[in-house]
């Protein structure tokens, strides 16, 4: 029976699917009651990932709210760059435990290829990434970064030649050798059981947030933001905060200020079907999925994850958009305040942060998540920002 959040959620795939996605499911319930996984993904993500990451109370920027403190969970910091290898490190020893030898993944920005390039060389799998051919153009160097760690990229040529082109060309591949192959999907989007594991194999990073704020200023804080693109490390920081009085707050792309929807699937879009799963998307009257445009490549996708859809029904969180030309502004605030290039994905939230901490009094706590460095970024923000 496909897990449903609410309404939303299911597994809307070919028959072929089906038998892989209950093994996936399966295979996942077992190694969470094992103790020698447990021991192994603990070891990893210790030893390879570099966890726990840091919660850093950020002064300076607090300063330029005026109210609030701002504090930042540092998932920059984890192996790779981004959030993107806590679910790539756990899906990987989820293919080794099926005793599957390939893995495939899809990839927009090239942050998720290279996570799972990353553990694909770890745990000696062979490793294949979907991407778009325009993504391959824009996204250079982190081509070139999967090529070196012995991935193979595959060009994309169909439809918009971006990430959605990608995904159905890995949903594809996984149809046709799924004996041999583990789909590592990269957020928490696609079929069930894909966006309750992913969610899982993030929540290190809110369990985290829960032990460190106590120990920090004694108390969880009151407000954690998070960005969302499939939304994977929103609900990362969400899920275990979700039973506590915490409140949540998921940034999305507005794109550039005064044209289109950007890429705000939960603040602009409609319940539909996109990837095998119900939830929010970017969607005509038609049903036909809209372009979107962000200046972060990494939230630019018309779909979000089926939990966040019903957190929004739900009134449990929070969803706001917030433009490029104010995701830039952060970018800077950050770099100029407290020494730390944000990737342009959580720079959305740092924005949306500094404007909550505004209205709130001094006493209060505001934690955010920084899901990546800016590095990758640098070529944008010096066009953007001339
Ligand atoms: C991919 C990416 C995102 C967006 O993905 P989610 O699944 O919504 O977390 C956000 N930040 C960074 C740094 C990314 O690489």
């Amino acid at each position: 029976m496909p897990r449903r959040f609410g309404r939303f959620g299911g597994a809307y795939v070919p028959e072929t699917l089906v038998p892989a996605l209950v093994e996936l499911e399966a295979t996942w319930r077992s190694a969470r009651r094992d103790p020698e996984f447990r021991a192994q993904l603990a070891l990893l993500r210790t030893t390879l990932a570099g966890r726990p990451t840091p919660l850093y109370h950020a002064r300076r920027l607090s300063r330029r709210g005026r109210g609030a403190e701002i504090w930042l969970k540092r998932e920059d910091l984890v192996h790779g760059g981004a959030h993107k290898f806590n679910n790539a490190l756990g899906q990987g020893l989820l293919a080794v435990r099926m005793h599957k030898p390939r893995l495939i993944a899809e990839t927009g920005a090239g942050q998720h290829g290279v996570a799972t390039a990353m553990i694909g060389a770890a745990l000696g799998l062979e490793t294949e990434v979907y991407m778009g051919e325009v993504d391959i153009e824009r996204q250079r160097p982190n081509v070139e970064r999967m090529e070196l760690l012995g991935a193979r990229v595959v060009p994309v040529r169909d439809g918009t030649r971006t990430l959605k082109d990608a995904i159905n060309r890995a949903l594809r591949d996984w149809i046709a050798n799924v004996r041999t192959t583990h789909y590592l999907l990269g957020s928490a989007v696609g079929p069930h059981p894909f966006p309750t594991i992913v969610a899982d194999f993030q929540s290190v990073i809110g369990r985290e947030v829960r032990r460190q704020s106590i120990r920090a200023f004694g108390r969880l804080p009151d407000l954690a933001v998070a960005c969302v693109g499939g939304g994977s490390n929103a609900i990362g920081t969400f899920h275990p905060l979700r039973r506590t009085s915490v409140e949540l707050l998921g940034v999305e792309a507005g794109g550039p200020r005064g044209r289109g929807r950007g890429a705000a699937s939960l603040a602009r879009g409609s319940p539909g079907v996109l990837h095998g799963s119900f939830s929010y998307v970017l969607q005509d009257a038609d049903g036909q999925m809209e372009e979107t445009t962000s200046i972060s490549a990494g939230l630019d996708y018309a779909g979000v994850g089926p939990e966040h859809a019903f957190l929004k029904e739900s009134g449990r969180a929070r969803y706001v958009s917030v433009h490029d030309e104010e995701a830039l502004a952060a970018f800077h605030w950050l770099a100029e305040d407290e020494g730390i290039l944000p990737a342009l994905e959580p720079a959305h939230a740092i924005y949306a942060a500094v404007r909550e901490a505004r209205r709130r009094p001094a006493r209060e706590k505001i934690v955010v998540t920084l899901s990546g460095r800016g590095d990758k970024d640098l070529e944008v923000v010096r066009r953007a920002s001339r």
